[in-house]
């Protein structure tokens, strides 16, 4: 497995744990002159994003040439955008940073695999109108913006988000909400994009009220970076809003444990304290989070914030990203290193969005080594192998053994 981020975060000894999990302000870095007002507001950070070549060449004067490429070229693909806030977490001085990994495009963008995809979950195919995916029976997938507090250079919808690609995205949620409420199937919304928490909150409430109104919708959620990308956001405000709205749950995605600073603990604390049900969706990332000792940092640290950790998603076949797609075999190493090993609360599903719109599929270890109509043979985290009768008709007279020393001979 790959050793990510900076040496000091991976030199595999016990500190090495200590620093992963510790929590640290990102700090003002090359922004200590502005005030703390406009730090600490959202629209500044918004305003103020790094989005040019000519920015970055003052920020990380070491930019290597793929990652000067990568720019030039981003803004026919996916466009750059970093708010101040979440730059500060790179470390200009080390290449392969998980932070810089995830935002500076690379030249390597450019190259696409036959088996890659602009749509690799087949969303436009399953799309009754513009801007909603409905892929399974009870629930709808809910675009509200193609626009985001900062982009992710692995984005699955990087064909629409921050329109680069000129996909041209406009959501009507008068069509989207007319479709949902002729549905009586549907009672579970997400809310997504881009990312809804850059709405104003006047917008998002008033979203939020029509979708409410709707008796069969039971449940919404909302999935959005911005805790992470723009903590700032998460006012105590936003938050009143919010839990008005009940059940009413927030997916984050957070993929580093170098990204639960102190200022996202405080702000996943307020949505928290307003009721509100936390989990997380990492991606699987080569040479970010590719290792167990990282994804166990990160899976303990979200918990101290409240989070439940939810989903490893292999990284989809989206163009462009073979650079930066670990393999499957490297997930399940990590899920067997998690499941057992720590908290069940820790350990997320690990899935693989199927090609072309197949839903998610989980993938495990193989804890189940046989299974018949009798009996069925497992295998614990430490490799023992047992023995569990199938059901309770038909036991023999016997009972077998429930820990079996030679698995071998099963
Ligand atoms: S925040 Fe989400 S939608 Fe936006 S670029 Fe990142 S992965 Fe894509």
């Amino acid at each position: 497995m790959s050793m990510n981020g900076s040496p000091s975060d991976t030199d595999g000894c016990a500190g090495t744990v200590d620093r992963l999990k510790e929590f640290r302000s990102a700090g003002r870095g090359a922004w200590g002159e502005v005030s703390p007002a406009q730090w600490e507001d959202w629209r500044w950070q918004l305003k103020n994003r790094i989005t040019s070549i000519a920015q970055l060449e003052k920020l990380l004067p070491g930019m290597t040439a793929e990652e000067r490429g990568g720019v030039l070229l981003a803004n026919t693909k996916l466009a750059l955008a970093i708010t101040p806030y979440f730059f500060n977490l790179i470390d200009p001085a080390d290449e392969n940073c998980p932070i810089r990994r995830q935002m500076i495009p690379r030249l390597e963008e450019t190259h696409t695999a036959p088996w890659e995809m602009s749509d690799p979950c087949g969303e436009d195919e399953h799309s009754p109108v513009p801007g909603l995916v409905h892929r399974y029976p009870d629930r709808v997938l809910f675009l509200v913006t193609d626009r985001c507090a900062a982009y992710c250079r692995y984005c699955t919808r990087s064909r629409l988000v921050s329109n680069a690609a000129g996909y041209d995205f406009h959501a009507d949620f008068g069509r989207q909400l007319d479709y949902i409420r002729k549905t009586p199937s549907i009672r579970d919304v997400l809310l997504s994009g881009g990312d809804p928490l850059l709405f104003s909150d006047h917008k998002l409430e008033s979203l939020l009220v029509q979708l409410r109104a709707i008796p069969h919708v039971e449940f919404v959620r909302i999935g959005t970076r911005i805790p992470l990308f723009l903590p700032q956001r998460i006012t105590p405000e936003l938050c009143a809003m919010l839990r008005r709205f009940h059940p009413l749950f927030i997916s984050i995605h957070c993929n580093h444990p170098r990204e639960l600073t102190t200022e996202v603990r405080d702000a996943l604390g307020r949505l928290a304290d307003a009721g509100i049900p936390l989990g997380n969706q990492a991606v699987l990332l080569k040479d970010v989070n590719n290792d167990l000792t990282v994804m166990k940092a990160l899976m303990h640290k979200l918990l101290m914030c409240r989070v439940r950790p939810y989903y490893i998603y292999q990284c989809d076949l989206i163009a462009g990203s073979a650079h930066l797609r670990a393999s499957v075999r490297e997930g399940l190493e990590i899920m067997q290193g998690l499941r057992g090993h720590t908290t069940g609360y820790a350990v997320p599903q690990f899935v693989i969005d199927a090609p072309g719109g197949g839903g998610k599929v989980p993938i495990n270890p193989d804890y189940v080594l046989s299974r018949n109509s009798d009996r069925v043979i497992l295998r614990n985290f430490e490799g023992k192998v047992f023995e569990y009768p199938e059901s309770a008709e038909g036991l023999p007279t016997q009972p077998p053994p429930v820990r079996i020393e030679h698995p071998e001979l099963v």
